[in-house]
């Protein structure tokens, strides 16, 4: 069985790809991963020389490319987006141009080429800020910023290519994810590493906005799970993990640091910042058995010791994007 992964060289991806790898895995796909290395890539977390995986860099907007790739493909699991809202109030267009156009440039490809199964990645953000519950699957979008508005675009676009075409098209929209390899300008791994460095950590508006926090082996086993027991044209939420408050967030990593609140400098808040995403997997579970499985304590400490021990992977990352000191 051929799987092709999209932004395999990024968090998430690479970590998906590592456990397929696994001796251990139950099905031993041989793996195609496609990324075009933009700076939230790197090939260091991905098992390069593995007897079952192949490394293709370049563009999900090259169509050239995509279709040849895409003939000996049985399976797609895509990953690949810009994914920095941050980024995305800046400038919009690779956004637009990554997540949308990238995501139709697949899908085409797939449905010329018969794939079996096509998993489209999405985000518990494509459903906005929620004053109260969880949002199931049926829950309208209302996607807050150019981000989120982008992945619910190519959301709904994979999903119209299942009810139009008949493509065998998934969806997954998850919670927060943290874990090793997180690029450093997100707020977990940037807050980490600005404590190792002795720097104070930039926390946004009053910092009362909620997430939910998913160990990221937690994401890729409900990503797994969709690809290989979900049915056509579903959408499954996968969360579970743990809600916090920013600043509760920040409190614990500033414990895990052994920093105190004076390293809290409050910032400008984000424009648009959604106040609490929370999702409803009751789906995932009762269809799938999906469960998180990661101890939020254990995997928070994990995390923190995992970057405290790779300075080297991440001090690099910081300095080329102008977030070292
Ligand atoms: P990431 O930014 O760490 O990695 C993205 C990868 O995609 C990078 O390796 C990058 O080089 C690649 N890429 C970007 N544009 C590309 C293009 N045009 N062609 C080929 N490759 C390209 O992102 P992540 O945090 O690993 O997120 C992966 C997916 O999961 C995204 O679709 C994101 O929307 C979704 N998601 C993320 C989270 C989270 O908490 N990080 C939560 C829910 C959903």
């Amino acid at each position: 069985m051929n799987l092709l992964v999209t932004g395999a060289a990024g968090f998430i991806g690479s970590r998906y790809v590592r456990t397929l790898l696994a001796p251990d895995a139950p099905d031993a796909p041989r793996i195609t991963v496609l990324d075009s290395l933009t700076y939230a890539g790197t090939l260091d977390a991905l098992p390069l020389g593995h007897p079952r995986l192949d490394f293709v860099h370049g563009d999900i907007r090259d169509t050239a490319l995509v279709d040849k790739l895409m003939a000996g493909t049985d399976q797609v699991v895509h990953f690949a987006a810009e994914s920095h809202v941050d980024r995305s109030i800046g400038a919009a267009a690779d956004f637009v141009l990554t997540n949308v156009v990238g995501t139709q440039t697949l899908l085409d490809a797939a449905l010329r080429h018969g794939a079996d199964t096509f998993v489209h990645v999405s985000t518990d953000e494509v459903y906005g800020s929620l004053e109260s519950g969880s949002a199931t699957e049926e829950y309208p979008l209302r996607p807050s910023s150019p981000y989120a508005a982008s992945k619910a675009s190519a959301d709904l676009l994979a999903l119209s290519y299942h009810r139009t075409h008949g493509l065998d098209v998934r969806v997954t929209r998850c919670s927060n994810n943290y874990g090793p390899y997180q690029f450093p300008e997100k707020l977990v791994p940037l807050f980490v590493t600005h404590l190792l460095d002795g720097r104070k950590v930039p926390l946004y508006g009053d910092g009362r906005n909620v997430r939910d926090w998913l160990h990221v082996d937690d994401h890729c086993h409900g990503v797994d799970l969709v690809r290989t027991r979900g049915r056509a044209g579903q959408v499954y939420n996968i969360g579970g993990g743990t809600e916090l408050t920013n600043r509760e967030l920040t409190g614990l990593l500033l414990d895990a640091c052994g920093a105190g609140r004076d390293r809290i400098e409050y910032v400008a808040d984000r424009k648009g910042h959604d106040l609490r995403y929370s999702v409803d997997w009751s789906k995932a579970r009762d269809e799938l058995g999906y469960r998180p499985g990661r101890d939020f304590t254990a995997g928070l400490a994990g995390t923190v010791a995992w970057y405290r021990a790779n300075r080297a992977w991440w001090e690099p990352l910081k300095q080329r994007t102008g977030s070292a000191p």
